[in-house]
């Protein structure tokens, strides 16, 4: 298994455990045939997640490409949220 970090924290994320993972690849428009680049995984871990969805919008187009993507998810899944309040009280 390999083994993914929060991009934020660098929180070691366990296999199976809750966690937002954001998929990035490119693809080259309007030339055949069509390349793509190889595809990036970038984990955060649930408090993270949360924390940045709440938080202001990051600087750079990329980032708040991925920070939209983010706030869709922690709107859509209450379960991060409430992983979020108990790791906090695990800590
Ligand atoms: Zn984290």
């Amino acid at each position: 298994m390999e083994n993914l970090y929060c991009l934020r924290c660098n929180r070691e994320l366990e296999a199976g455990h809750t966690s937002v993972a954001v998929y990035m690849f490119a693809q080259t428009v309007g030339i055949r045939p069509r390349q793509k680049s190889s595809a990036q995984r970038i984990c955060f871990c649930p408090q993270c997640s949360v924390s940045l969805a709440m938080g202001p919008p990051p600087e750079g187009a990329l980032n708040i490409a991925a920070w939209n993507m983010i706030r869709d998810l922690v709107g859509l899944d209450p379960a991060l949220t409430a992983r979020h309040g108990k790791a906090c009280e695990a800590l």
